[in-house]
């Protein structure tokens, strides 16, 4: 199913592009082809991820259209999805990968790879500043005024409000320009080896989330 939705309010408001939303339930459908490298978010019914079921996987190629998978009660598979998430020679691009590669891992076993984080890479290269969530990043790096109003709200809906879904594609919309402008940064500071390394590790540190060593640093003195 393929929806155009039509200009709102508030995307004039932010001076945004309509994006271009594909709604699909349970897996996304057979055939679909991606380039080199996808953005990828996910929603879910909150931050526990042995509590809140997963609700939502957005993905982008990095043109304007957004494959909006939306996830049933009970969904424990979703092969075609799997197959994308796990072929090493797709890139999947997120911000704060290790939520969402934890509650991947959690809800569907799988093991998201290879992995880019724009929010591990905005704290190795933009260290002139604290400000790395998604909102800040695309501001300064994209130019684009995003709105997080819809981060808390009922992802578990059987149908998601227009709202939700722009919201949800906004999230996926400038990840691969964020990662091509943090890596001019990290390449020209000497650090793309110390980002890929820490990318690296995110499995290792989403598996000591899930069995019980989400809040505490390993590597701390105390
Ligand atoms: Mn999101």
């Amino acid at each position: 199913m393929g929806i155009r939705l039509a200009n709102t309010w508030m995307e004039r408001a932010r001076h945004m592009k309509t994006p271009d939303i594909r709604l699909y339930k349970n897996d996304l459908p057979d055939g679909l082809v991606f380039k080199d490298a996808i953005a990828v978010d996910s929603e879910a019914m909150g931050l526990n991820p042995h509590r809140d079921r997963l609700c939502v996987v957005q993905l982008s190629g990095g043109d304007e259209i957004c494959h909006l998978v939306q996830f049933e009660l009970g969904t424990t598979q979703a092969p075609n999805l799997q197959r994308l998430l796990e072929d090493d020679k797709v890139v999947k691009i997120f911000h704060y990968a290790r939520f969402d590669v934890m509650l991947l891992k959690q809800a569907l076993g799988i093991r998201v790879n290879p992995l880019y984080c724009t929010k591990i890479a905005s704290r190795l290269a933009r260290t002139y500043t604290d400000s790395h969530s998604y909102k800040s990043v695309c501001l300064e790096l994209v130019g684009v005024q995003i709105s997080k109003v819809q981060q808390s709200s009922d992802w578990g809906a059987d149908i998601l409000s227009e709202e939700q879904l722009i919201y949800a594609a906004t999230d996926v919309l400038y990840l691969h320009k964020i990662r091509e402008k943090l890596n001019i940064i990290l390449a020209r500071e000497g650090r793309l080896g110390m980002a890929q390394a820490c990318f690296d590790f995110l499995h290792t540190r989403t598996d000591l989330d899930l069995e019980g060593w989400l809040d505490k640093d390993i590597f701390a003195h105390a």
